[in-house]
């Protein structure tokens, strides 16, 4: 680690500084957005020039999220490097482009497995192995692995509320780590809820005091409070927080609720000054945030030139978290088109109740995404027989390229039975089967195959149409592939193999060869969508769907 020299002048002198680190935690009540607000500094603070790691750290007892249902926990993001993580870790890569690696996620899981397994290899010989001080050193090491040379600014959010005991662990940890690293390098940040209490008319700040008064407790007194509020937070009660809280009163930064998108959110924190008080009094250089492309791009979101609708098929379809990303990548796809985007979330179950004539009219597209598990598969079928028939503009996700390849073999191919053998391992035509690769794994948690693999892409189709390149590199997370025994068959009705792995052994991407876009894909491109650069296939997909509209305006009978 260098030592801080003198003052830097200029976004680049800010390089020879010490690594300094930003610590985010959350009080009040769970849900606040503590990921969006952490992304959202990180963004500011490296369109001031600074180079910034984002991390996070949970609080729960799994290795990783990879194991829980998305009722619990909402997506589970993968990164390149395949390791699976907490779905705050998309808002990092969409608002910055610092890269994420497995050191930006650790669990409460990973840090006991790792010191348990130092004292099974006898590393703590003769010492009595404890939460202080062997956790709390192995959070430190986590939260220093990831800064060092080159790293301006590293922000590290804690997840879960104050108060939680299962936090604790953590916050001891970064309340030492400012203590050992000098507390001119280190910022607390902490944010909180102020509600607004409809039968008093009043916004409250007592539960922002408590929550201060318990980090305070653990010796951690927060710099800066960002408060949320459906409301304006009047300097009256800015001034009884600072008081309360012991902090200055321009350290009291409001973060209005965003009914329109979340993409605001970096652009109000600028208005209230929050990355130059955080290079203040970091000792960073002073500077403005690029941020116009950042303008431009609210800016296409509130004056759109068409609108049309996107009905987003699957299982969890109530869980606003469980198609995060994918909602995002739609998002990106209408800003890159300056097209407003409605997205239906319709559950594939409905579609096997009401038929999909009922549930499915009226929209432009259909995506049916990844997914475990039988429910709702046939709905999901359905669905995709819809849109392969009614050559409505069709994107299929992993899960949903599986169905697709059924779809085909049951309705265009004619086998019937066709099924993947993770739903039916005695099917006629498996036409979806386990990877060779994973016959003999057992364990469940991070054995599927996951992260970066590159894929060849076919010329004249559809695919090459959209991203205009032979190779391509996309995050994979999935256990059964297209049973290679059906291509020729598959082919020879229509369906096109327009993308595999190197060696040609594993079908990527599928295509109906009689439809104006239909793209069903074994990978998650939504993971590589950014609000700033839309996935290709994305925005390939929302320009069909506004297409087949324009069109059928002036054909009443398409
Ligand atoms: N369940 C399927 C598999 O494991 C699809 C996974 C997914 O959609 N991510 O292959």
């Amino acid at each position: 680690m260098k030592q801080a020299s003198s003052p830097p002048f200029g976004k680049f002198e800010a390089k020879i500084f010490m690594t300094k680190h930003i610590f985010v935690t959350g009080g009040v009540v769970s849900s606040l957005g503590k990921g969006l607000t952490s992304a959202s500094i990180g963004m500011l603070l490296e369109r001031r020039g600074l180079t910034v790691r984002m991390q996070k750290l949970d609080p729960y007892i799994n290795v990783d999220p990879g194991t829980m249902s998305p009722y619990q926990h909402g997506e589970v993001y993968v990164l390149d490097d395949g390791s699976e993580t907490d779905l705050d870790l998309g808002h990092y890569e969409r608002f910055t482009n610092s890269p994420l690696t497995r050191q930006s996620n650790y669990t409460t899981g990973q840090i006991y497995l790792s010191v348990i397994e130092k004292e099974r290899r006898g590393e703590f010989l003769g010492k009595t192995v404890q939460v202080i001080p062997h956790i709390t050193n192995e959070i430190k090491q986590c939260i220093k692995g990831i800064g060092g040379d080159g790293v301006d600014v590293v922000i590290t959010e804690i997840g879960g509320t104050v108060g939680d005991i299962e936090s604790q662990p953590f916050l001891e940890a970064i309340r030492q780590f400012a203590h050992e690293f000098g507390k001119e390098n280190c910022l607390f940040i902490h944010l909180t809820l102020v509600p607004w209490l409809k039968v008093a008319g009043e916004l409250k700040t007592k539960p922002t005091q408590h929550s201060v008064g318990q980090l305070r407790q653990i010796g951690i007194q927060p710099d800066i409070l960002i408060c949320r509020t459906e409301r304006e937070l009047p300097n009256e009660e800015r001034a009884k927080i600072s008081l309360f809280c012991n902090l200055p009163q321009e350290a009291v930064i409001e973060e209005r609720d965003k009914d329109f998108s979340i993409y605001e959110v970096p652009l109000s924190l600028v208005e209230d000054g929050l990355d130059e008080l955080c290079a203040k009094r970091l000792g960073l250089p002073s500077a403005t945030p690029e941020i116009d492309d950042w303008r431009d791009l609210l800016h296409r979101l509130r004056n759109p030139e068409a609108e049309i609708s996107i009905a987003v098929v699957g299982k969890y379809a109530e869980h606003k978290d469980a198609y995060k990303s994918i909602y995002e990548a739609i998002d990106h796809a209408g800003m890159a088109n300056h097209i407003q985007i409605r997205i239906g979330r319709i559950r594939a179950e409905a579609v096997e109740r009401e038929g999909p004539e009922r549930v499915l009219a009226g929209y432009d597209g259909v995506l049916v995404p990844g997914g475990f598990g039988e429910r709702g598969i046939e709905g999901k079928v359905e669905a995709i027989r819809w849109a392969r028939e009614r050559k409505i503009p069709f994107l299929g996700i992993c899960l949903g390229m599986q169905c697709a390849v059924i779809e085909f073999a049951r309705n265009v191919v004619g086998l019937d039975g066709a099924h993947s053998t993770e739903f039916d391992k005695n099917s006629q035509h498996p036409v979806i089967a386990l990877m060779d690769e994973q016959q003999n794994i057992v364990d469940k948690g991070g054995t599927m195959r996951l992260g970066a693999q590159i894929a060849d892409v076919k010329p004249g189709t559809t695919a090459m149409e959209c991203y205009q390149e032979n190779t391509i590199s996309e995050r994979h997370r999935h256990r059964w592939e297209f049973n290679n025994t059906y291509r020729q068959q598959l082919e020879a009705s229509g369906l096109v193999i327009a993308a595999t792995s190197k060696n040609d052994s594993l079908v990527e991407i599928v295509e109906v060869a009689d439809h104006p876009w239909f793209v069903a894909v074994q990978y998650h491109p939504e993971f590589k969508s950014k609000p700033t650069c839309s996935h290709k296939l994305f925005s390939g997909f929302v320009k069909a769907a506004a297409k087949r509209i324009s069109q059928s305006q002036f054909s009443p009978t398409a």
